[in-house]
């Protein structure tokens, strides 16, 4: 590795270049090296971190070596450590592109010693991982991936060979792995709609890893997780794909860094996808999703609605406190990700305000659309279709998305209409114009 500055991008593709990719792979391994040096030792000296994880002298020490080394290469490319300072949403809003660091992922298992640890760095674009590398120091393995340059595994003293996975077809049984420290009855419940194969216990990002090589087919993983932990596996696993990068629904630098439970590695091909329109009441959604329900179905398409309304009369006992809200959209969202896996078409319209909930959704669906149906207050009042804003106004309802409650509008959906001054047919023709492309 050199120590001088390295180009970032390859000016003409704007892709990674081989050499940054080499340089940080050298550098995970440097600070795997530095973890290592405690490992097994005495000197650990585990803390507590505020939400009870434990941190250990190891984890600073390869922090020190990847900061370092990374303002070297990159001096212009901020960087984010799970063990520095993390800078606010509103001053990483302003990033195209950051370093993401978890300079010791699986500490359980660094201090249980059963070697599978991880030191993981990746470069986020755009919100998305365009290179990831994880080493495991304890078993001298590294793996590297960027967009363009594939993905690739290194043991020590011996050649790097490409990784290389292919996505499971619907319905085959499919081989899991699954995290050692984090059971749940979620995954279990999830497990028992899936024809399984085979269920393998991993620690930390390896779980990315395996699939990527094509040792397992899934990872499914209920439950927050920090944006560090999977940004490098995740690189590692979406440029494992043959001729395209794998689908992952995984999207980084959101506002809290925390993705919400994910499944990696799931069938790629057929059809079938959810379409999840969300916005203020009013904004038109239901009115959309009807239109482009009755166009698919004109053309044969299996379709299905669900709308958010509804299922709510279904349920009458959900309210709109946050956790009902909460319950309420992933209750919906499951639905639409079971009927997905056959092969449907959902459409869904619910206001859906929290971004957590809506993300949750996402992780569990192939093909996850976003429709941010984007109409003022201003504008959703003036159309009042149920006399709701009215109601909030006169103060007979106290939490309306928008008046008495937040609604977080998405950051990056996969399609934004604004309505307003369009028609309902203009509208609809561009979420059919992004579904016929079949990105
Ligand atoms: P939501 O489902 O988001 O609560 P609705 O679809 O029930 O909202 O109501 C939206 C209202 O806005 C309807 O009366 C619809 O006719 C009107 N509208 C005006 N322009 C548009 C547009 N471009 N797209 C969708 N709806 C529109």
């Amino acid at each position: 590795m050199t120590a001088s500055k390295t180009s970032v991008t390859n000016p003409n593709s704007g892709t990674v270049t081989p050499d940054l990719l080499m340089a940080v792979a050298a550098l995970a391994e440097a600070a795997g090296q530095a973890a290592l040096r405690f490992y097994g030792g005495a000197d650990l000296a585990v803390s507590f971190k505020d939400g009870g994880s434990p941190v250990t002298a190891a984890d600073h020490a390869a922090h020190e070596v990847i900061v370092g080394g990374l303002r070297q290469l990159t001096p212009d490319v901020p960087v984010v450590s799970e063990e520095g300072d993390i800078p606010t949403a509103e001053t990483r809003s302003q990033w195209r592109r950051f370093w993401l660091v978890d300079p010791l992922d699986g500490t359980k298992e660094f201090i249980s010693k059963n070697g599978e640890f991880t030191v993981n760095i990746a470069l986020i674009q755009d919100g998305v991982p365009v290179l990831g590398v994880v080493v495991a120091p304890a078993v001298g393995r590294t793996y590297y991936a960027a967009a363009g340059l594939g993905a690739w595994r290194r043991d020590e003293g011996k050649a790097a060979i490409p990784v290389r996975s292919v996505a499971p077809e619907a319905g085959a049984p499919v081989r899991i792995v699954e995290s050692r420290s984090h059971p749940s009855p979620e995954l279990e419940a999830f497990l028992a709609t899936q024809a399984v194969a085979e269920r393998v216990l991993a620690g930390s990002s390896l779980k990315f890893c395996l699939v990527a090589e094509g040792a397992a087919d899934l990872y499914p993983r209920f439950g927050p997780t920090m944006e560090w932990d999977t940004a490098a596996g995740d690189a590692v696993f979406r440029y494992s794909g043959i001729g395209r990068p794998r689908r992952s629904s995984l999207r980084y630098n959101q506002p809290d860094l925390r993705h919400q439970s994910f499944v990696i590695g799931g069938p790629e091909s057929g059809p079938g996808a959810v379409v999840w329109m969300t916005g203020l009441s009013g904004a038109g959604k239901s009115t959309i999703a009807l239109d482009v329900v009755a166009r698919l179905r004109a053309r044969g398409v299996p379709v299905e609605y669900l709308d958010g309304d509804v299922i709510r009369d279904v349920f009458p006992s959900t309210g709109f406190s946050r956790e009902d809200r909460d319950a309420h959209i992933r209750r919906v969202g499951y639905l639409a990700s079971r009927l997905e896996a056959h092969g449907v078409t959902v459409v869904c319209a619910l206001v859906s305000p929290y971004r957590s909930s809506r993300d949750f959704v996402r992780g569990l669906c192939r093909r996850f659309v976003e429709v941010y149906v984007a109409t003022s207050l201003a504008e959703c009042e003036r159309r009042d279709v149920k006399g709701l804003y009215a109601r909030a106004r006169k103060g007979e309802i106290a939490n309306l998305t928008g008046i008495g409650d937040v609604y977080e509008a998405p950051e990056r959906p996969e399609v934004l209409i604004a309505t307003e001054g369009k028609t309902v047919e203009a509208s609809s023709a561009e979420l059919l114009d992004y579904l016929d492309r079949g990105v």
